[in-house]
């Protein structure tokens, strides 16, 4: 994405329905600098109740710290040293636990492993992964886990580091039926981005209709990857709900159970109950 080609704004929330919760989203990215409170404005109006908001770098704390105090009992924070970035300093399990512990903080995410952008030998991805899980037990918040072409050996850490004792979900799921099934059956959660609106996920609609619905939670991973009608915006959390929708078909459900459900298995998993202020 460039400054001469940004995509178009959604100007208006979608018809409101829920409570919807996006459980993974990048509110504190730069691309919502200009106008992040008219996005959390818009999120009210299409009915989400809260979302996490995710910050990938050491440079991006303080800033994820100040989005999240913008709008308390609304937003909360994961923070983990992104999977992709390569050339940073690892950091020791005490540092993660250190920025983690902060109340505001409620998952250790996204870590994981990403085989389609990094090549060669990823030992320093897994053992970074590894720190990352040990941390998130040590803090008793779940991980949000980013497995890109690499769910079977994401899962294979998960489950040999005990990722079931602090909880997990597979953020932005786009592997296979027989993965997401294994990660459910370890005491994981799977997430589904604006993709499974897309016309080409059949395949990823499928496992949405097999899995159970109390093992999904539903996100944007905002600013990328606007659902169906949106697609060429800017994605935004206040479209999270076309995720649901899409649920809702391939199970044949009501909408509204859907949103309901993965909202609550979503305020269960990041604790968000357990907010200071639980003004939602
Ligand atoms: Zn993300």
């Amino acid at each position: 994405m460039t400054a001469d080609k940004k995509p178009r704004i959604v100007q208006k929330a979608p018809e409101p329905f829920g409570p919807l919760f996006d459980s993974h989203a990048h509110i504190n990215s730069e691309e919502f600098d200009a106008d992040r409170g008219a996005v959390l404005e818009r999120m009210r109006e299409a009915g989400l109740v809260g979302a996490v908001t995710v910050a990938c770098d050491y440079g991006e704390v303080d800033k994820l710290l100040e989005v999240v105090d913008s709008a308390p009992g609304f937003l909360k924070g994961a923070w983990a040293l992104h999977p992709e970035y390569e050339d940073r300093r690892e950091p020791a399990v005490d540092e993660i636990v250190r920025i983690c512990s902060d109340a505001r903080i409620a998952a250790v995410g996204e870590t994981g492993l990403d085989y389609y952008w990094c090549k060669g030998d990823l030992s320093w991805q897994r053992e970074r992964f590894i720190r990352h899980i040990d941390a998130a037990r040590e803090l008793g918040k779940p991980l949000i886990v980013h497995a890109r072409e690499a769910e079977d050996d994401a899962l294979d850490i998960l489950i040999a580091h005990k990722a079931r004792e602090c909880g997990f979900v597979l953020h932005c799921f786009g592997g296979t039926l027989e993965t997401a099934q294994r990660a459910v059956d370890n005491g994981g959660l799977v997430s589904f981005t604006g993709v499974l609106t897309f016309k080409s996920a059949e395949n990823l609609r499928s496992i949405a209709r097999v899995l159970p619905l109390e093992a999904l939670m539903i996100e944007t991973d905002c600013p990328y990857m606007a659902p169906v009608p949106y697609r060429g915006r800017r994605c935004e959390p206040s479209l999270v709900g076309e995720v649901a929708r899409t649920i809702a078909a391939v199970k044949e459900i009501d909408p509204a159970l859907a949103a309901r459900t993965t909202t609550q298995t979503a305020r269960r998993f990041f604790a968000f109950d357990q907010l200071e202020n639980a003004s939602v």
